[in-house]
């Protein structure tokens, strides 16, 4: 690269809709069928020649302003300083515009520069992480247990399921009857996913703190791994009385878009026994491994949320990776077949990321270490924004039949 400093010199946004396999209807958005992997993605690319890219999970056409924001922040400017573009990310925030995603898109070529993957720039040493496998449909109690049975054949010993019924018997018969059933080879944890409601299309319950303390107590007599988000999000106080009341580990803060600041509060009120930031929410790469250090001083655990697409996946596998609880905790793998498998979610990749008996490889290319299959973006992607340093071309059309 010379003396020169390196700059950002082209901005590419793309809406990719690319096919599932077979429909997937998301537990925590009932009413919600999928048939595609739908997401914005960013492509940056620097005057000599090195590209970040990242992606951000996207229904329609919600972010089609979004170029002429980052072509003013962004262009010219100096992708290694990750500070600075930080900074920039939260002037958008600020505005009410949350992009903490574009920032794994600077490490991608600041670990490029490097030569190196992004965990071990990172100072991460953990080449093989022990994954959990991660539902995300609702199923009753016989298909349940297949289930757990298939993933605990492939190698996997730890599955979270999920629960969002309105009567609580029903979630708490989920996950008694599957622990009871794989106990002794599988471990089970549960994600209620109350700490978000995403209602547009179908009612969900909401719990109160006594239903999520008696929901508790079950997990915890028949030993469940942890249970996930039994609270919504903002209620850190009766989140704190119910991490301090359960037997059983509390879980959450995949999407706390304030970042290190709020998880940070949520550390000091002990709200959870494990935190979970998705690095392309809460805050990008920087502030998730700021998140997992102060966990480790507070006595807490760590482990990412991964669950979007195939970009958020790999994002967080390098800072859990680099996080210091690789050893010690598992990883969420996205795993829900037959509608979402990582070779509908990954297709844009050339390959997608296949575990090895419950083991994930961390990649060994420099960056965040997979390739584009630009056969694929061609067809399943739309570009619809393009910006250099000479000019800017806005191309609303190609949205118009996007998702
Ligand atoms: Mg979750």
């Amino acid at each position: 690269m010379g003396n020169m400093m390196q700059v950002i010199d082209q901005i590419e946004l793309y809406h990719v809709a690319a096919p599932l396999p077979a429909p997937f209807s998301p537990s925590w958005m009932p009413g919600t069928v999928r048939n595609a992997v739908t997401f914005y993605l960013v492509r940056f690319i620097t005057d000599d020649g090195v590209e970040g890219w990242s992606a951000f999970t996207g229904a329609g056409r919600e972010r089609a302003g979004l170029g002429d924001m980052l072509a003013g922040l962004f262009l010219g400017q100096n992708p290694e300083d990750i500070d600075l573009m930080a900074e920039k990310i939260h002037i958008m925030a600020v505005g009410g515009n949350f992009n903490w995603w574009l920032e794994p898109a600077f490490w991608d070529i600041k670990a490029k520069n490097a030569g190196l993957p992004l965990y071990k720039l990172l100072g991460g040493t953990s080449d093989r992480l022990r994954l959990y496998a991660s539902s995300g449909e609702l199923r009753d109690l016989m298909e349940r247990r297949d289930e757990a049975e298939k993933r605990f054949s492939e190698g996997f010993d730890t599955m979270k399921v999920r629960v969002h019924d309105f009567d609580e018997k029903v979630d708490i018969a989920q996950v008694s009857d599957v622990a009871t059933h794989m106990q002794g080879r599988m471990k089970i944890a549960v994600d209620c996913n109350q700490a978000f409601r995403l209602t547009q299309l179908g009612k969900a319950p909401r719990w109160t703190l006594d239903r999520a303390r008696r929901f508790a107590d079950a997990a915890a007599d028949v030993g469940l791994a942890w249970v996930e988000e039994p609270l919504y999000g903002e209620w850190h106080e009766d989140i704190a009385r119910l991490t301090a009341y359960s037997r059983v580990p509390i879980a959450g803060g995949e999407l706390h878009l304030m970042g290190y600041h709020e998880l940070a509060r949520m550390i000091k009120m002990r709200c959870y026994n494990i935190y979970q930031p998705d690095a392309m929410w809460t805050g990008g790469v920087q502030q998730s491994l700021d998140i997992a250090r102060l966990c480790r001083a507070e006595g807490v655990q760590f482990s990412s949320h991964t669950w979007t697409n195939g970009f958020g996946f790999i994002v967080n596998a390098h800072v859990f990776a680099a996080s210091g609880f690789a050893d010690e905790m598992v990883f969420e793998y996205p795993l829900n077949e037959p509608g979402w498998v990582p070779e509908g979610r990954d297709a844009i990749m050339k390959a997608p990321w296949l575990h090895d008996r419950g083991w994930f490889q961390m990649p060994q290319t420099p960056g965040l270490g997979f390739e584009i299959d630009h056969d694929a973006l061609g067809r399943y992607g739309k570009l619809f924004f393009k910006a250099s340093r000479r000019e800017v071309h806005w191309m609303p059309e190609a949205l118009k039949s996007g998702a």
